[in-house]
């Protein structure tokens, strides 16, 4: 596929305490990674800041309001709950990565390419319309999803959610949004503890596949296979929005799974050959968790190779 990267220095102005997981390194990992040769030879665009137009199709204005003003002027660190905390440029680095599926939708719809990946953080999956929670402030896929339906004219998205943890924003917004379907693979009872199999959504928007801890990546497959692909092929999207965390790789500190480079590149493959009723595959995909610095940089290179390679 034509595959091109989005990305944003803005993130790593975002900074938190010394011991949190989600720290700026993150995104220097995935970006030295994605220089290495052959993804260094890959059109690279800026991502461009989401407006208060774009937040606010998918969170309240008291939301947007809260976070504008929890930036601190100074070089303190301000909480807007127990792990998710802002920093002087935390405001910009947010309504980039927002802002970076933006301008990735628009390069798939404007035909520059059939694929794009987001290398952005603070991470969004979390986050829901009024709430910041889970190190996210803004739901950065829902934002890029919502965009794509009411501005570029597209009728039935899909997010689909790789990440160890449950992307319960997602799922909020696809219980109130029947043109999005949402599913999700994740380690059950882990934060946030939503996800259930139980939780279908709108006529079955929403669909959960929750994996217990030491699930390993051929059972992995095959729940993705069996649970995500028929419902997801189904509904039949003209665009495929991926929350791309890759923290449920072994060397993963926060997760318990056992996946490897291989289960990435996999998936990056199955979810290439799906066919929306526009016929061909379009994949948006954002970067979300993953907090070993060498298997994150793996990881996020052998997901965007096997794009290039699909
Ligand atoms: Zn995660």
């Amino acid at each position: 596929m034509r595959t091109l990267i989005v990305t944003s220095d803005t993130g790593h102005e975002h900074r938190i305490p010394p011991a949190h997981a989600e720290q700026p390194q993150r995104l220097r990992a995935v970006q030295d990674a994605l220089g290495e040769p052959p993804l260094h030879q890959l059109k690279r665009l800026e991502a461009r800041a989401a407006d208060r137009a774009d937040l606010l199709r998918v969170h309240s204005a008291d939301h947007v309001d809260r976070v504008a003003a929890c930036e601190p002027d100074d070089d303190s660190l301000s909480g807007l709950d127990w792990d998710t905390y802002m920093s002087r440029g935390s405001w910009a680095a947010a309504v980039h990565a927002s802002g970076a599926g933006l301008t990735a939708v628009d390069a798939v719809l404007d035909d520059q390419a059939d694929a794009v990946f987001c290398a952005v953080r603070p991470p969004g999956h979390h986050a829901e319309r009024d709430r910041p929670m889970g190190f996210c402030l803004f739901n950065n896929i829902a934002v890029a999803a919502m965009y794509a339906l009411d501005m570029r004219g597209l009728k039935r998205v899909a997010i689909v959610d790789i990440d160890v943890h449950h992307g319960n924003g997602g799922q909020e917004l696809a219980e109130r949004e029947p043109r999005l379907f949402f599913a999700s693979i994740h380690q059950s009872s882990l934060y946030p503890g939503t996800g259930r199999a139980e939780e279908t959504g709108l006529n079955g928007n929403v669909v959960n596949a929750p994996v217990p801890a030491g699930t390993t990546g051929a059972e992995w497959r095959e729940a993705f296979e069996r649970d995500i692909i028929p419902a997801l092929t189904a509904f039949g999207p003209e665009m495929i929005f991926v929350s791309a965390g890759f923290d449920a790789h072994a060397a993963d500190p926060l997760g318990g799974l056992l996946l490897d480079e291989a289960d990435y590149d996999w998936v990056a493959r199955k979810l290439a050959q799906i066919r929306g009723k526009s016929g061909a595959a379009r994949l948006v995909c954002m970067m979300e968790g993953g907090y070993d610095l060498g298997a994150l940089g793996r990881s996020a290179a052998v997901f965007t190779q096997a794009l290039v390679e699909a």
